[in-house]
């Protein structure tokens, strides 16, 4: 019964493609705003019943409660954090890809959406300008994408030890910035790994001679270096050159962390910044953050996939089958086996509109980052901290405390009118915009500017 298409099946399928449609289309995207469990007990109710509660009135509990308690990371004023912005193929292909059953993990099982996913993750590798013995795979996040890519860079450093007789070191360490991703201090601690946190310079930027410092100090017990192209804060670029070289004059693996940034090597004006980021052995970019990818989508990149695939690839008497078919089973190149075919979305958006598409709709959001640091710049009541490096700004609110900044985000919140939380600079309370979101107006910055008053 349950699996069986009905007459019901039928209604049902067309009540959701009609909702999904509406959503899609939905113009201007509410905010939302979140409710407490007691509210939503109360509204709700019992879903989850011996009986089931039928298709029609979960869907309709979905659209009128479920929904709306969830805030809209597409809507244009939301700010905070990366938002997401998914172009209306991506998404519906999203649900294409969930009709279809797929298992992404091995190239017998999946090969099509593996050709597909890897025509998308061609494109990134071109970008970052790695040759055509990369390749990659698609993993949830950019968390799961760092602790693979670190998994992946202990796994080169233990087989250059044991190469030159060496054994391993008591506890691995890697080099990062203090300004590092909290992915990758989690990464570490998974590992039972230290992170040796360094300084950055005065544009907040980690640079080579401090990276060679640290990795003169600690030897073999570096298993990697971590930069990062566009930090979640500032959106800063480290010195990925000159970190690469010396990554590369004593043989040390070196990971690119551009999760949010990675997206801005589409625009031509901006690939400059990213000089020396084709010297990384391996890279993760999040099209789920500003490659208009619905979640969850990050790209892990790796210069030499064999590598990784004698780190990762999970071996068993049930699953040796897989290994006559083809040399390219996505699941062999992070941490996972299952998985679903999570690039198909950001391929088929690609597919549909087209690379000169992206690289226009990343540099709209870098221009409008600059427009609205100017707006900033000109506003009284306002202090620009960190003019935009990338799509972020960082600004003050002149004469305001940290509970100001609270109190002025909870209440644009709830009144839907913007989404846009206090982070700190330098122990300051500041706000931030992040913009992903070709969507968004200077009109719309306007707005929130002038709530700031
Ligand atoms: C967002 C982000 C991450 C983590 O990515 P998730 O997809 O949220 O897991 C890692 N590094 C940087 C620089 C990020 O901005």
């Amino acid at each position: 019964m349950m699996h069986d298409y009905t007459d019901d099946t039928e209604a049902l399928a067309d009540e959701i493609v009609r909702f999904a449609r509406w959503r899609t289309r939905l113009d201007p995207i509410p905010l939302g705003r979140a409710r407490t469990d007691e509210e939503l007990t109360q509204l709700v109710g019992p879903t989850v019943t011996p009986a089931g509660i039928g298709g029609h009135r979960a869907l309709e509990l979905f659209r009128d409660v479920l929904a709306p308690s969830c805030l809209s990371v597409d809507y244009t004023k939301y700010l905070s954090f990366v938002p997401a912005a998914p172009t209306e193929a991506a998404i519906l292909f999203d649900l294409v890809v969930g009709a279809f059953s797929i298992y992404g993990g091995s190239w017998i099982e999946g090969s099509g959406a593996a050709h597909a996913e890897n025509e998308a993750l061609r494109w990134l590798l071109d970008l970052a300008g790695l040759d055509d013995s990369a390749g990659g795979v698609f993993v949830p996040g950019g968390t799961v994408g760092n602790l693979s890519a670190l998994v992946g860079a202990r796994g080169a450093a233990e087989a250059r030890l044991a190469a030159e007789g060496r054994g391993r070191p008591d506890r691995w360490a890697f080099v990062t910035s203090k300004t590092a991703h909290s992915s990758v201090p989690s990464a570490a601690r998974v590992m039972d790994a230290d992170v040796i946190a360094v300084d950055v310079d005065d544009r907040r930027r980690l640079t080579g001679p401090v990276v060679a410092e640290a990795l003169d100090a600690h030897g073999d017990r570096i298993a990697g270096v971590v930069a990062t192209a566009g930090t979640t804060n500032l959106g800063v670029i480290d010195d990925l050159r000159a970190i690469g070289e010396v990554c590369h004059e004593r043989d040390v693996f070196f990971h690119v962390d551009a999760a949010y940034g990675g997206a801005a090597l589409a625009a031509p004006a901006a690939r400059e910044l990213f000089d020396g980021i084709e010297l990384a052995d391996s890279i993760i970019i999040d099209p789920h953050k500003w490659l208009f990818a619905p979640f969850d989508c990050c790209a892990l990149l790796w210069r030499d996939p064999d590598q990784a695939r004698a780190v990762h690839a999970q071996h068993a008497d049930y699953l040796a089958f897989l290994d006559a078919y083809g040399d390219w089973n996505p699941s062999d190149f992070a941490i996972h086996l299952t998985r679903r075919s999570r690039g198909l979305p950001f391929w088929f958006s690609l597919a549909t509109y087209g690379t000169d598409a992206y690289a226009d709709a990343v540099q709209v959001t870098l221009d409008l980052a600059v427009e609205a640091g100017r707006r900033i710049e000109a506003a009284e009541h306002l202090n620009l901290v960190w003019p935009p490096e990338l799509s972020i700004v960082v600004f003050e609110r002149v004469g305001w405390e940290a509970d100001q900044y609270q109190t002025w985000s909870e209440k644009m919140l709830e009144d839907g009118s913007a989404f846009v939380v206090p982070s700190r600079h330098d122990g300051k309370p500041v706000f931030r915009f992040c913009f992903v979101n070709p969507r968004t107006t200077i009109a719309e910055i306007d707005q929130i500017i002038d709530a700031l008053v």
